[in-house]
C-alpha cells in the first residue's frame, strides 16, 4: 500500500466498471499515466505494447498529436453546441458526411450518441418508432446470439448475450430472443461439419421467425466478428444466409461494428469483410479513436424514410442527448479518419493481418490453448483442454493468469472468460507484431509451470 498515493485515494473513492470491488480493495488500481503510439507506460514507470488497443478502440495509438489539436481548436471556436430542433453546426455535419462516404453504398443516414450501448439504445427506439409509425406496433422484439455484446443499458444490455451482464441485473428487459453463438468449434456438433453447423444455425433462425411470428420481430442485431464474447469469427455464409432470412420475413439486420468498424478486421467494416449489407451499421471505438466519447448509428433509406415519415405525423423524434453530435468529439472523429485514411491504417491491418494471425495460430499446439481464432487485427486464444473443450481448472482462471502475466512481460491483452483477447492499435508495425506474439509465448509458459505447480 502507498498511503496518500493516488492508489489510496483510488481505493477510498472510486467504483470501478468491471471490477470486483472488494479484491480492488486489497490490490488497488493499475494506474495509466501516459502513452506513446502502441504503448503505454503506468504510474511505476513500467512501459507496455498495448495490446488491446485500450478497450478495442485507439486505432491511432496514445500519441496522436492531430486529434489533441482538433480537440483544442473545436474547443475554442464551438466548445458546445446541439442538434436538437433543427439546429446544427459544422462538425457533425462534415463527421455525417465522411461517415456516409466511408460506409457501404446505401447507408446513408447518421444519428451520433455518446457511447456504443446509447446506441444500440437508440437502435432498439428507432425499430419501435417506425414500426409503430407504420402501423405495426407488435413487430418490436429483438433476435441476437448468445455471448453477443451490446453493451449494458437497459435495452443494450438486453441485446447483449452474456448471462454476466444480465442474469444479476434482470434483464433482458425488453423482447429479445438469443440464438446459437455462431461459433463452430464450441458449439459444432460431433461429426458435424461448418457448413451443415451453418445450415443448422440458419435454420434455427428461420424456424425461430416463423414459430414467433415475424410480424413480431423488428430486428436481428450482431457483431460480424464477436468481441466482448471472446473474439468468435463466424463461419462461412453464415451472415448473408441471416440478411437473406431476415430481409425475407421483413426483419431489419443491424451490424454492431462498434468493435469492426474502421478497418479491424481487415475490411473497413466487418459487414464487407463477410459478405453482406446491414440495414443499420453502428460504430464507436475506432472512429474517435475514443480520445472522445461518440457512436453513429448509420441507416439505409427505408429505416430513415420509415423514421422521417413518422415524426412527420408526430410533429417530433422525441429522442436525443445533450451530447449527441458533440462538437468536439465530432471533430476529434473527422480528424481520427482523415489520419486512418492518410496513413492507410486499414491497409496496415490487411498488410499485417498474416503476420499476425500466423505467429498466434503458432500458439494452438501449446498445451493450454484449446482454439486460436481471429481475423485483421483482433484475435482470441481459448485456454482450454484439447479434447475436452473444458476450461482447465476454475473457469476463466487459466486466462485471467495469461493476462496478468502478459502485464509482467509487458503486454497489455485481456482476459475475457476463457480467451485471451488481443486487439493491438491499427498503428502497429511488424516489430510491434513479433514483440507481440514474443511476450505472450512467454506469459503462456509461465502459465503452464504454474498449472503444473498446482496453482489452477
Ligand atoms: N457493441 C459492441 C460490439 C461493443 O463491443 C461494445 C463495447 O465494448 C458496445 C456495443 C458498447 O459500447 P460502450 O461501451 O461504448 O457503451
Amino acid at each position: 500500500q502507498r498511503p496518500n498515493s493516488l492508489h489510496a485515494s483510488d481505493i477510498a473513492h472510486s467504483m470501478h466498471p468491471y471490477t470486483n470491488m472488494r479484491l480492488h480493495e486489497e490490490k488497488g488500481p493499475m494506474i495509466m499515466a501516459s502513452g506513446n503510439g502502441a504503448r503505454v507506460t503506468d504510474s511505476d514507470g513500467k512501459e507496455y505494447i498495448e495490446g488491446l488497443a485500450g478497450l478495442w478502440s485507439v486505432a491511432v495509438g496514445f500519441s496522436e498529436t492531430r486529434l489533441a489539436d482538433a480537440a483544442y481548436e473545436q474547443l475554442k471556436k464551438l466548445p458546445y453546441y446541439h442538434s436538437f430542433a433543427h439546429k446544427a453546426h459544422e462538425p457533425s455535419i462534415r463527421l455525417a458526411e465522411k461517415i456516409v462516404e466511408m460506409t457501404p453504398e446505401g447507408l446513408n443516414r447518421v444519428f451520433f450518441t455518446n457511447s456504443g450501448s446509447e446506441a444500440n439504445d437508440t437502435v432498439v427506439k428507432m425499430v419501435w418508432f417506425l414500426n409503430n409509425g407504420l402501423g405495426r406496433p407488435e413487430k418490436k422484439k429483438f433476435l441476437s446470439r448468445t455471448k453477443a455484446y451490446h453493451g449494458i443499458t437497459i435495452a443494450s444490455g438486453s441485446l447483449t448475450g452474456l448471462a454476466g451482464n444480465q442474469k444479476d441485473f434482470d434483464l433482458p428487459a425488453i423482447p429479445v430472443t438469443h440464438l446459437t453463438c455462431p461459433h463452430y468449434w464450441r458449439y459444432g456438433e460431433e461429426g458435424e461439419t461448418e457448413a451443415e453447423f451453418t445450415a443448422r444455425l440458419l435454420k434455427e433462425l428461420e424456424d425461430t421467425i416463423i414459430a414467433e411470428g415475424p410480424e413480431t420481430i423488428g430486428a436481428f442485431i450482431g457483431e460480424p466478428v464477436m468481441g466482448a464474447g471472446g473474439v468468435m469469427t463466424p463461419p462461412e455464409g453464415y451472415w448473408p444466409g441471416v440478411v437473406d432470412i431476415c430481409h425475407k420475413y421483413d426483419i431489419l439486420v443491424v451490424s454492431d461494428e462498434v468493435i469492426n468498424g474502421f478497418g479491424r478486421t481487415g475490411a473497413r467494416f466487418g459487414c464487407e469483410r463477410y459478405g453482406f449489407t446491414p440495414d443499420i451499421l453502428v460504430s464507436s471505438k475506432q472512429l474517435t479513436s475514443s480520445y472522445m466519447p461518440l457512436a453513429a448509428i448509420v441507416v439505409n433509406d427505408k429505416v430513415y424514410n420509415a423514421i422521417a415519415d413518422n415524426t412527420a405525423k408526430l410533429g417530433n423524434f422525441g429522442h436525443g442527448f445533450t451530447a449527441t453530435g458533440h462538437p468536439v468529439s465530432c471533430a476529434v472523429g473527422l480528424e481520427n479518419l482523415k489520419i486512418i485514411e492518410e496513413d492507410d491504417l486499414m491497409g496496415n491491418a490487411k498488410r499485417l493481418e498474416p503476420l499476425f494471425q500466423d505467429g498466434l495460430r503458432a500458439f494452438a499446439d501449446h498445451p493450454l490453448v484449446g482454439e486460436v481464432r481471429g481475423v485483421g487485427l483482433i484475435a482470441g486464444l481459448e485456454m482450454a483442454d484439447k479434447k475436452t473443450k473444458q476450461p482447465i481448472g476454475k473457469p476463466g482462471a487459466v486466462a485471467a493468469k495469461v493476462a496478468a502475466l502478459a502485464a509482467e512481460e509487458g503486454l497489455i491483452c485481456r482476459n475475457v472468460y476463457d480467451s485471451v483477447a488481443l486487439c493491438p492499435p491499427l498503428i502497429i508495425t511488424e516489430d510491434d507484431v513479433k514483440e507481440i506474439h514474443a511476450r505472450l509465448g512467454r506469459a503462456l509458459d509461465r502459465t503452464l509451470e504454474w498449472v503444473e505447480a498446482g496453482g489452477v
